[in-house]
């Protein structure tokens, strides 16, 4: 779905204004999620797990 059911805003409008028409966006916006999934992803630190070898 490209436009929330809940406060009507498009990914469009929140690209746009930048900001989102209520938290459900996050959750009916699929494009919306996967650009914020990413955006969060590229901030976190790809941590890798240290694996020191203590068997
Ligand atoms: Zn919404």
């Amino acid at each position: 779905m490209n436009k929330c059911p809940y406060c009507n805003t498009s990914y469009n409008e929140i690209l746009q204004t930048g900001f989102v028409g209520c938290r459900h966006c996050y959750e009916e916006i699929e494009e919306l999620k996967k650009a914020v999934e990413e955006l969060y992803q590229g901030k976190k630190h790809k941590g890798k797990k240290v694996n020191n070898g203590n068997f």
